[in-house]
């Protein structure tokens, strides 16, 4: 069996059969390595950069039970310290395609895996604005990355946009890093946990309620926002040299829509309890299955998928 189209491409040599191949080594597929591992699968992570996903880019986590505050990479730093233990993580291994029969067969950047069964583990990528001058300024004033690229607006005047926990935290990480910091949101009420809405007050941070982007202005870096007040339709341009983008996530689905799985309106995979998608031996955990996109929900799917997995392979009449 090979994948039409793509057999003669370089790098097209089987770099190894397993049990189980993951695909994404953030919390949910690091999860599942230990698990499936531990289980007795023959397993590896596919991370098409380095283990952590998203959490790396958080500055602090306060939520995941164990740890009442540290820093994003630190604790993917610890979690990929111990799957490396149990299961081998290839780093810089990028999916190209994907395709299913007896087994799968998985086209890498470097070569070709082939398996009984995959996890997905994707994730899900930053949300756009999709207003004008946010493509033609992004590394120029628009970033989807407070903590990457936060430093460079220390003392300078700031806006994010988005009212959830990644808009807020960040919000009041520019703040703690010296930046002049204001929030627009469409709404008049955030989303965000309670905690996190108590310290934008106490924190002097400026909020732009029932406020959206109309356009990102400047020539070749961001000079000002365009706001438009959806009550009353006045519209303003803010001065600001940076616009920090945190609406959401997209999931990263297109290895599930190769694989024909099963995926609700906003493109996540469907699952179901114990991680199983509509397609045999293929399941998926953690931002691309959407719900509360939590570490915790992450680690349960990740681990939950790597079970039935097992339960799988090891009896597949026990299978629905
Ligand atoms: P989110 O919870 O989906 O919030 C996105 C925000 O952006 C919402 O306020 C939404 O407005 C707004 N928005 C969406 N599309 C927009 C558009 N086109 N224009 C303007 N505003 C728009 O996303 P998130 O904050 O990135 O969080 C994602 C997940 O990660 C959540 O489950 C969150 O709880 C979790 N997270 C947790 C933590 C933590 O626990 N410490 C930190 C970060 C993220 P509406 O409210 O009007 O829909």
């Amino acid at each position: 069996m090979t994948i039409e189209g793509i057999a003669s491409e370089p790098g097209d040599s089987v770099i190894g059969e397993f049990d189980v191949v993951i695909i994404g080594g953030g919390p949910a597929g690091l999860s599942a390595g230990i698990y499936a591992k531990r289980a007795g699968l023959e397993c590896i992570i596919l991370e098409k950069g380095v283990p952590g996903g998203q959490v790396l880019t958080s500055p602090s986590i306060e939520n995941y039970p164990g740890f009442p505050e540290i820093a994003g990479m630190k604790l993917m730093e610890a979690m990929a310290d111990h799957a490396k233990r149990y299961v081998d993580i290839k780093e810089g291994e990028e999916v190209l395609r994907v395709r299913g029969g007896d087994k799968f067969e998985i086209l890498t950047n470097s070569g070709r895996y082939i398996t009984r069964a995959i996890i997905l583990t994707t994730g899900s990528t930053h949300r756009k604005l999709e207003v004008p001058g946010e493509e033609g300024m992004m590394g120029k004033g628009v970033s989807y990355c407070a903590t990457c690229d936060g430093f460079f607006y220390k003392g300078r005047e700031v806006i994010v946009i988005g009212g959830g926990n990644t808009a807020l935290t960040d919000a009041l990480y520019l703040r703690s890093i010296g930046c002049k910091v204001s929030i627009a949101h469409r709404r008049e009420s955030f989303r965000a946990d309670k905690h996190l809405q108590e310290s934008v007050p106490k924190n002097n941070i400026e909020v732009f309620w029932n406020t959206v982007v109309d356009e990102i202005v400047g020539k070749d870096e961001v000079t000002g926002v365009k706001l438009r007040n959806l009550k009353n339709g006045t519209v303003h341009i803010k001065p600001v040299n940076g616009v920090f983008i945190a609406v959401g996530e997209v999931p990263t689905s297109q290895l599930a829509a190769e694989l024909a799985l099963d995926m609700d309106a906003g493109g996540f995979v469907n699952v179901d309890k114990s991680f199983r998608t509509n397609v045999p031996f293929v399941y998926a955990a953690g931002d691309v299955t959407g719900g509360i996109r939590q570490i915790v929900a992450a680690v349960h799917g990740g681990a939950a998928a790597a079970l039935a997995c097992f339960e799988d392979l090891m009896n597949p009449y026990y299978r629905r």
